[in-house]
């Protein structure tokens, strides 16, 4: 049992682009919760005494870059999906006290790839560019995927082998971003590359015929990723769905009740 949150916040640093606020307050004033929203902008040193205060408040929320593995440990108990990512990035504080966390990403995902592609195709094959937080929730949700196959590229090899290594999904970790790709039904960025301008971290004539493209990043008016793709003939899709959905699945989690979908995506199309 959760208690309900008395305070909500977003954690992390820094949150300047973040659109959770709008769409998570949309969603708190579609179910007349009178709470607000807040970003917590903070650094790593103050992140324990932070954590400290919002459990006396039973506060619950949202974390993201760069504290979803320390929250992880700060956590007095987990759910079996945030253990197998291995990062938190929604939190509540239980009625007997106790500062629990889970992970909505891999839903998020899992929401976007229906979104996209439908349900994953046998034996898809997947590149994903980048070895972090969310390359972790990908290759969980990954491990229900019939006969799925995945090309891995990482600019820090060691971590792209510790990261699959984790996983039971089998896993080839490629020299370049290129390779990777060539011969991908689906590929996810998971890189901060294109977050914040027209960068692109894989070449898009690289890209199979008939491959989806996945960007977890997002940005007004879309990724470079995003558009290339698209005006190549490939499906193409930014991290918008990804970010709303784990947004929803996380208010599930703190209030128990489905929120208004419709009201978040409402408030989301009228900042975008
Ligand atoms: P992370 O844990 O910091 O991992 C980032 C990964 O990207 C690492 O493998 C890192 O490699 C690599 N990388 C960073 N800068 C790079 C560059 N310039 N060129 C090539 N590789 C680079 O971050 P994360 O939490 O996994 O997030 C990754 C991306 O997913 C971000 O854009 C984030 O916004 C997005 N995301 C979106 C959602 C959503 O809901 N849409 C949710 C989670 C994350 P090194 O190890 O070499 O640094």
């Amino acid at each position: 049992m959760n208690e309900r949150p008395e305070r909500l916040v977003l954690l992390g640093h820094p949150l300047g682009h973040s659109l959770s606020p709008v769409f998570q307050n949309a969603a708190l004033r579609a179910a007349g919760i009178p709470l607000v929203y807040e970003l917590l902008d903070i650094p790593r040193s103050v992140l324990d005494e932070t954590l400290a205060m919002l459990r006396r408040k039973r506060a619950a929320g949202n974390v993201t870059t760069p504290h979803k593995e320390a929250v992880g440990a700060a956590c007095d108990r987990r759910s079996d999906t945030a253990i197998a990512v291995g990062a938190v990035n929604t939190f509540w504080t239980a009625v007997d006290g106790a500062l629990v966390g889970d992970n909505t990403d891999v839903g998020g995902f899992e929401a976007a790839i229906r979104e996209l592609i439908g349900a994953p195709r046998d034996k898809e094959r997947v590149a994903i560019l980048g070895a972090g937080g969310a390359a972790a929730a990908v290759l969980h949700a990954m491990e229900r995927w019939q006969g799925a196959r995945v090309y891995l590229y990482s600019r820090t090899r060691r971590r792209a082998e510790e990261l699959v290594a984790r996983f039971k999904v089998p896993a080839d970790i490629m020299r370049t971003a290129e390779d990777a790709v060539e011969n991908a039904s689906l590929v996810v960025n998971a890189t901060p590359v294109g977050l914040r301008d027209d960068t692109v971290p894989v070449s898009v004539p690289a890209l199979g015929k008939d491959c989806a493209v996945l960007d977890l990043a997002y940005r007004l008016g879309e990724t470079a990723l995003v558009k290339d793709a698209r005006a190549r003939g490939h499906r193409a899709m930014d991290g918008l769905t990804m970010l709303v959905e784990q947004g929803a699945l996380s208010f599930e989690r703190w209030f128990g009740v489905a929120p208004d979908r419709a009201a978040m995506w409402e408030a989301v199309k009228a900042v975008r």
